[in-house]
């Protein structure tokens, strides 16, 4: 580890050297269940022989080729696949690398979009707090944790802030969620006033909220109202589904469940399920016929957009989930898992809230769960967990408090779409054991 720039310097991270199914096995031969799915990309699991097969197939066929000279079988049967089963008019897809990159495609494309239909004044864009949209530098614009920007301000585009859907915090007493989710909602028309209506871009949100509140799933109707506000305004709406999205939350789009098509969504990890770098920008024929009849290209491209080995994975990858019938089994054993956790944390004094959807499920740590207030952020408990939760044979993705207490130390779940019963069970087991020992130490 002499040469590599590691994300913590002086760390020692175990080799992985080989991975089956749920299982990744490190150097010593330690076996890990892998409950987070590395970040919410392992969908089914690991060395699946199909997708490789595929892969190697594709390979004996070519490695390469740059798509400003051709378009491959592989690229052109993987979008036609994501067009097959997209939320209503999100038929086009622009192929990328990874979440950042669809992010930041979704952001210019937005850009282009208004310029060339006439509204080049339509720049200000809309988050939500507590959000994370990825590391680059227009996506950590948008981003809404202060502490991941501290360092890189002053940040390319200035992006306004609403607040997210946070039931367990920010729901009142007495509050019904829908009347919740129509504050919220009422809270996005007012920013976007502020602004003034023809000048707001976009609004972008992630539709379960992963990496920084823990799997919280948005209350019903909001993003209904959501939807209806950016319509009434000309506002572009931009799901994020990096992470909740292609299958995670037991429908391939996590927005299906709220009823909502976006304008722009953004896909990432689940695509091709950790066994190539692919992510993907998909947007609706409004916005592709507006460029069509404008400058007739998206000015944007990667060198490795639509890369034939990434697309040929991607594509083994969803024919599989879809064959083998793999969506029923998330809500089967997202189900499992989320019962799982209420048994064994629904009763315990330092855990504040379980949630989630399909298999994609999260638990808030406190310090007191009548009060809710988290533990001192400086304990950094998250990576106790994580560190406890390792030593056990078990991957969870855990995430640190923010410094103001506006939420607590928190772990998420994102177990392969492959799960079985046995797995789920280990998984809750592990983590109250990783929970109690982080705490009691
Ligand atoms: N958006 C969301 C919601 C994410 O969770 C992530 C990654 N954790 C990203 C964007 C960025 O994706 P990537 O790390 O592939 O650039």
């Amino acid at each position: 580890m002499t040469h590599v720039l590691h994300r913590q310097i002086g760390k020692d991270y175990p080799f992985a050297v080989c991975g089956e199914g749920v299982h990744i096995y490190d150097a010593t031969g330690k076996q890990y269940i892998d409950a987070s799915g590395g970040a919410a990309v392992s969908c089914l699991g690991h060395g699946h022989r199909e997708v490789i097969d595929a892969m190697k197939a594709q390979l004996d066929k070519i490695e390469f080729a740059h798509t400003s000279f051709f378009t491959t079988p592989a690229l052109e049967e993987l979008a036609d696949e994501l067009a097959a089963h997209a939320p209503a008019g999100l038929d086009h897809t622009f192929f990328v690398s990874g979440g950042s990159e669809a992010i930041e495609a979704a952001i210019k494309l937005a850009r282009q979009s208004a310029v060339e239909s006439g509204q080049p004044q339509r720049r200000h864009l809309i988050a939500r707090r507590q959000s994370y949209h990825g590391i680059t530098f227009g996506a950590l614009a948008i981003g809404g944790r202060p502490s991941a920007k501290r360092d890189f301000s002053p940040l390319l585009i200035e992006t306004h802030h609403v607040s997210p859907v946070y039931e367990y915090r920010d729901r009142h007493a007495g509050e019904t969620p829908e009347a919740y989710g129509e504050r919220l909602a009422q809270e996005l028309e007012a920013k976007i006033n502020e602004l003034g209506g023809d000048n707001v871009l976009a609004f972008i949100a992630e539709t379960v909220v992963g990496a920084t509140l823990g799997a919280a799933p948005p209350v019903p109707g909001y993003f209904k109202r959501v939807r209806q506000i950016c319509d009434q305004y000309g506002v572009l709406l931009i799901l994020d589904e990096v992470m909740c999205g292609m299958g995670r939350t037991g429908t391939l789009h996590a927005c299906e469940q709220d009823g909502v098509a976006p304008d722009l969504m953004a896909i990432a990890k689940g695509l091709g399920g950790g066994f190539m770098p692919i992510g993907a920008l998909m947007l609706s024929a409004k916005i592709f016929n507006i460029i069509a009849k404008g400058s007739g290209a998206f000015q944007h491209s990667h060198t490795y957009t639509g890369h034939p080995l990434a697309c040929a994975a991607a594509l083994a990858v969803q024919r599989i989930i879809r064959r083998d019938n793999l969506l029923a089994n998330v809500r089967t054993q997202g189900a499992r898992l989320s019962r799982r956790l209420q048994e064994r944390f629904g009763n315990h004094p330092f855990v504040g809230d379980v949630r989630g959807r399909g298999l994609f499920q999260g638990v808030e740590i406190v310090a007191d769960r009548g009060t809710k207030e988290p533990f001192d952020p400086a304990r950094k408990l998250h990576a106790r967990i994580k560190q406890e939760a390792m030593a056990r044979g078990l991957m969870v993705y855990p995430m640190g408090g923010t410094k103001d207490g506006k939420s607590g130390d928190h772990v998420l779940m994102a177990p392969p779409f492959i799960s079985d019963n046995d797995t789920i069970d280990q998984i809750v087991e592990r983590l109250g054991e990783a929970i109690d020992t982080a705490i009691g130490s």
